[in-house]
């Protein structure tokens, strides 16, 4: 008999979840909260052994050609004077091919590509857990249901760094064309970018502390920051939420097995969100296709997660500068970094870690 999955949540686990469930055997349901498909959010990277799954999943060309081609990012001072600048890629941390694209155009592609495949119930929330599924994935992210319901309470699990995030698309009123600037002060950076052939532009905030108010959040702020305020007011795509990461001793109980931001959420301050989605979806289906248990997905993902978890908390702490006096020194160091012919490999070798980490996992065969 064909075994039965469902999936908890339409994101980059779940979607990929079930592309990779149904190629091991399974029939597939996906449930999903929200009416439709969420492609709110900002860029994000798909990385060093998340390349290796797009390219199982056949999706390697699509995804180059949906990269934002953001070309350079530029640091500026609450006087808007520029401070420094590299290229996208270094800015971006991203090397050997890794891909940055629109969470929402990675989202809308991996759907169609398996919409064919699998069910797909929107406007459908789980709140109980359901009988009769031979496997339950919670693919539900950071606040996941699933978590809670198989479990237990979210704060048993989940730990706040003590940031927020907010991110919305706004108008593109400063004109970019494919570049990113960032805006640091104390305790709150701003960034806003504009791909290619989009009218609009992305603004995202982060900021020490826990004020969901953002207008409250970034009242004394300079630069263009009440310019992009006003257009967060206007967005219809905000996305916020605390910083934090999950951790949990076991990922699998009965028939339900976690996967994504629900099971290990590195925080986007790692980078690694997607890719360490794209990869555990691709592991879970693996392991059960070649007939070992939820463990050895476990096993296999643990080592891999806790590498790129601890990339979160190192990283805010450089994109987030706490004192006026952190941001003094910071913007003194970066503008003599800016002059230096070697800039791009300074920027490469600090961004090495990020690197070795998004490749730390040897994924088992198809
Ligand atoms: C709208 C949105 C914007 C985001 N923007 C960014 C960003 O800009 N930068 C970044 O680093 N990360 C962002 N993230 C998080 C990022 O998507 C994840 O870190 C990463 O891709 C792993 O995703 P995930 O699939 O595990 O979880 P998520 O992407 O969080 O997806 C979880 C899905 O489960 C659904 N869901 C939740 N509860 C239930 C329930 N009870 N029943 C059914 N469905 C449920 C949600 O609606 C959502 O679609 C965003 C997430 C969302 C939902």
């Amino acid at each position: 008999m064909t075994p039965t999955a469902l999936v908890v949540g339409a994101s980059i686990a779940g979607i990929s979840s079930a592309y990779w469930l149904h190629r091991a055997g399974y029939s597939v349901t996906v449930v999903e909260r929200a009416p439709a498909l969420r492609d709110g959010g900002y860029k994000v990277d798909v990385r060093g052994a998340a390349l290796e799954v797009i390219s199982r999943m056949g999706l390697l060309d699509e995804v180059r050609a949906l990269r934002t081609d953001v070309r350079s990012g530029t640091v500026v001072d609450a006087t808007g004077r520029r401070v420094a600048s590299m290229d996208g890629d270094t800015f971006g941390g991203r090397t050997h091919g890794d891909a940055e694209l629109l969470r929402g155009d990675l989202t809308r592609l991996l759907h169609r590509h398996t919409a064919d495949d699998v069910e797909y119930r929107f406007g459908e929330a789980l709140t109980a857990l359901p009988e009769g599924y031979d496997l339950i994935v919670g693919a539900d992210g950071l606040h996941s249901a699933t978590r809670a319901l198989a479990f237990g309470p979210e704060a048993d699990y989940v730990h706040d760094l003590g940031y927020r995030i907010a991110i919305a698309t706004v108008p593109n009123h400063l004109g970019l064309d494919r570049e990113e600037v960032t805006y640091v002060g104390p305790g709150r950076t701003t960034l806003v970018y504009s791909t290619a052939g989009d009218a609009t532009a992305k603004a995202m905030f982060l900021y020490e502390g826990d004020e969901r108010d953002l207008r409250a959040a970034y009242a004394d702020q300079g630069w263009e920051v009440p310019r992009l305020l006003d257009g967060v007011d206007r967005a219809d795509d905000v996305y916020s939420d605390a910083l934090c990461q999950v951790k949990m001793d076991g990922w699998h109980r009965g028939p339900v097995v976690l996967v994504g931001d629900a099971a290990w959420c590195a925080s986007p301050a790692s980078g690694q969100g997607t890719s360490l989605a794209l990869v555990g979806a691709y592991v879970l289906g693996a392991e059960l296709a070649a007939g070992h248990g939820p463990e050895a997905y476990e096993r296999r993902m643990r080592p891999f997660v806790e590498r790129n978890q601890a990339l979160g908390p190192a990283n805010i702490k450089r994109m987030v500068l706490h004192s006026p006096g952190q941001v003094r020194t910071s913007m003194r160091m970066l503008a003599v970094m800016d002059r230096l012919p070697f800039k791009e490999w300074m920027l490469g070798k600090v961004m090495q870690p990020l690197h070795r980490a998004a490749n730390a996992i040897e994924l088992p065969a198809r």
